[in-house]
């Protein structure tokens, strides 16, 4: 029986180790921290995400937890433009996912760890889930920030763009709470003297949209955060596969991390249990990744020279929405 090493219990770790055990791996998992925790992240599960889960095995215990989102709403400044998503979106915590994922590999029968691990010595074949590296000069970084609240909610993940390079997501998760997470430069919360209720009053809708939630929790912080290109930067190591945030990271205003996370993991634990090659399996992830990575950094550009603004009142947001999902 072949032995697979999964360091990292995300929910591309969790994907990995879920089929890998499906195809007959015996199957260890390595988590360095304290689990279930909070993370950083917007909890927006898109809509291709339901098929994954699903072979995963685990959509119907999700699912009854799971808030669904129909709509999105995009404000520019003063601009707002509302659509309808193609298919249903979820909101669920990470709490929540990494958790199921990881009590469904447990249960069918892989062995946990609760400390860091590293690749396999020898033949071992190792699934590398280990979540985004970035280092970045300071002053230039971008840093995300998430609380959970009460108040009202709807089904629609509301996006704020402000400021060259911010933005600010809203939206439904489980229990009737409303996740509020977001990203902006160092130098803009140093200016707030790193209060984001206080950076963010400045901003109007925005202050308006948050005037009636109660934040449960202090905001957690979470950075530098850098936006790598899918299997672009690190070294092809046979036996290593690569998955999730280590193997590229996308910009989260797209929301679609988890839902890379889980088809690379799928894809991961698979040619690792089958013994792929890792080049050949970094280059389908590439195929399917790529062009989503492409279109957000052509969004975030945009941005940061002010032409979204003009430009997004005359794209359909389907289309921004589609051309920013890996292909599943
Ligand atoms: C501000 C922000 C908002 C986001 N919003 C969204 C969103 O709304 N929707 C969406 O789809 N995506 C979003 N994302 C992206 C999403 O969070 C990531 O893409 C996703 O977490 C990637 O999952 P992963 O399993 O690759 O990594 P992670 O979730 O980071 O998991 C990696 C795990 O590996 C563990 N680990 C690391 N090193 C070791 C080691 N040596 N040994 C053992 N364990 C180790 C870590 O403790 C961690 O638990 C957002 C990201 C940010 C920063």
């Amino acid at each position: 029986m072949e032995r697979i090493r999964v360091i990292g219990a995300g929910p591309a770790g969790g994907a990995a180790a879920l089929t890998a055990l499906g195809e007959g791996a015996a199957v260890e998992i390595y988590e360095k921290s304290r689990f279930p925790r909070h993370k950083v992240c917007g909890e927006f599960l898109s809509p291709q995400t339901t098929s994954l889960l699903r072979d995963l095995g685990v959509w119907p215990a999700i699912e009854t937890e799971a808030v669904p989102m129909r709509e999105m709403l995009v404000t520019f400044g003063h601009r707002q433009r509302r659509a309808r998503l193609p298919e249903p979106a979820w909101g669920l915590s990470r709490r929540r996912l990494d958790e199921l994922l990881l009590d469904a590999a447990r249960a069918r029968g892989a062995a946990f760890y609760r400390e860091r691990g590293a690749p396999g010595a020898g033949s071992q074949r190792t699934v590398v889930a280990t979540g985004r590296h970035s280092r970045e000069p300071k002053g230039e970084r971008l840093f995300g920030f998430k609380a959970h609240f009460t108040g009202p909610s709807s089904d629609c993940v509301e996006l704020y763009f402000f400021g060259e390079k911010s933005y600010l997501g809203v939206s439904p998760v489980e229990g009737g709470r409303v996740n509020v997470c977001g990203i902006v430069p160092e130098s803009l919360l140093a200016r707030h003297d790193f209060e984001v209720d206080a950076m963010l009053a400045g901003y109007g809708a925005l202050a308006e949209r948050l005037r009636p939630l109660h934040r449960e929790w202090d905001w957690l912080h979470v950075g530098p955060v850098t936006f790598r290109a899918p299997g672009c930067e690190w070294e092809v190591r046979e036996g290593e596969y690569r998955c999730g945030d280590a193997l590229g990271f996308v910009d989260p205003f797209t929301g679609s991390g988890i839902l890379s996370a889980l088809l690379t993991g799928t894809l991961a634990g698979r040619a690792a249990t089958r013994g792929e090659s890792v080049a050949a399996y970094v280059t389908g992830c590439r195929r399917r990744l790529y062009p989503a990575y492409l279109a957000s950094q052509v969004f975030r550009d945009a941005l940061a020279r002010g032409w979204a603004e003009l430009f997004v009142p005359w794209i359909p947001l389907s289309w921004l929405f589609t051309l920013t999902r890996p292909r599943v």
